[in-house]
């Protein structure tokens, strides 16, 4: 085999595309759920991937009332709008447009999360990046951006990448420190016709998600495979990906993770490795030890 075919096992194709589903959550927030349902139930380490994009109130006004978290990280960022959060231990705070909030759940965190507007535009995405067993039961902790903090990188051919977490082939870094899962987080935008060729971590786990436009990549034939909006992609394993945008401007989610691979065990905002670690989040969160 010679070096151009070695260089072609090593790129990443989409080797399956979702489709989000309209799902609701909080106390009425109509939003469409990607990763964490039936055709994708987990991406390990990602367990959950909500969109919410609406300019009717009535989709998210009611918001995220206070609620627990155990075991994993919940990962906002927004495109438009501005949300409050609050937390059982003091923390507070607005996450504004192009901001990024990391919150480490770890061994317990109650919260709220409530759009900070009364009419308008919310746009955004929450990721649940899960935690392994020897971490589950850590402090919780925060890692919060505004967009100013968040780097963007300029290329020749007009593209724009903003590095939310990880490091991009050109050594970009973005503010977000995970060495457990090593994510990449990238917010592209991709003028109409170029491509963006990105390295990443061989054996990692990644998806694009189009934001805006059509992602074109390549299949498992090699043959070009259409991305629309609100559509997952999920990348094969390889070195390197290669992501071009059609005839419009492209805006997507570049994201990858170091799979866990541990058990998994879900119960509502539980993700632990056993059902009796879930029995026992459930028991410690209504006495009160959150
Ligand atoms: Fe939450």
């Amino acid at each position: 085999m010679n070096s151009v075919a070695m260089k072609a096992m090593d790129r990443r194709y989409i080797s399956r595309v979702i489709r989000g589903m309209p799902a609701t959550d909080g106390a009425g927030v109509e939003l469409t759920r990607v990763i964490g349902q039936p055709a994708l139930p987990m991406l390990d380490p990602f367990l959950m991937l909500d969109a919410f994009r609406s300019d009717r109130p009535g989709d998210y006004i009611a918001g995220f009332p206070p609620h627990p978290h155990r075991g994993f990280e919940t990962v906002s960022y927004l495109l438009a709008g501005r949300m409050r959060h609050e937390d059982n231990a003091g923390h507070a705070g607005v996450i504004e447009p192009g901001g990024v909030q990391w919150m480490t759940a770890a061994r317990g965190i109650v919260h709220s999360e409530m759009p900070e507007q009364e009419g308008g535009l919310l746009e955004g995405f929450q990721l649940w990046v899960n935690l392994p067993a020897a971490h589950k039961m850590d402090p919780p902790a925060y890692q919060e951006h505004p967009a100013g903090i968040i780097p963007e990188e300029r290329h020749d051919n007009g593209t724009r990448v903003r590095v939310i977490a990880g490091e991009t082939a050109l050594g970009t870094h973005g503010p977000i420190n995970q060495p457990l899962t090593r994510p990449l987080y990238l917010d592209v935008a991709l003028p109409a016709d170029q491509t963006l060729q990105e390295q990443l971590p061989a054996h990692h786990n990644a998806f694009v998600y189009v934001i805006n436009g059509e992602v074109k990549a390549e299949d498992a034939d090699g043959r070009e495979l259409s991305l629309q909006r609100d559509e997952l992609g999920v990348l094969s394993h390889g070195e390197s990906v290669s992501l071009g945008a059609g005839e419009r401007d492209a805006r997507f989610l570049l994201i990858a993770g170091r799979p866990l691979n541990e058990p998994v065990a879900r119960g509502g905002p539980f993700v632990m490795n056993t059902k009796a670690e879930i029995r026992q989040a459930f028991d410690d969160y209504e006495s009160g030890r959150f």
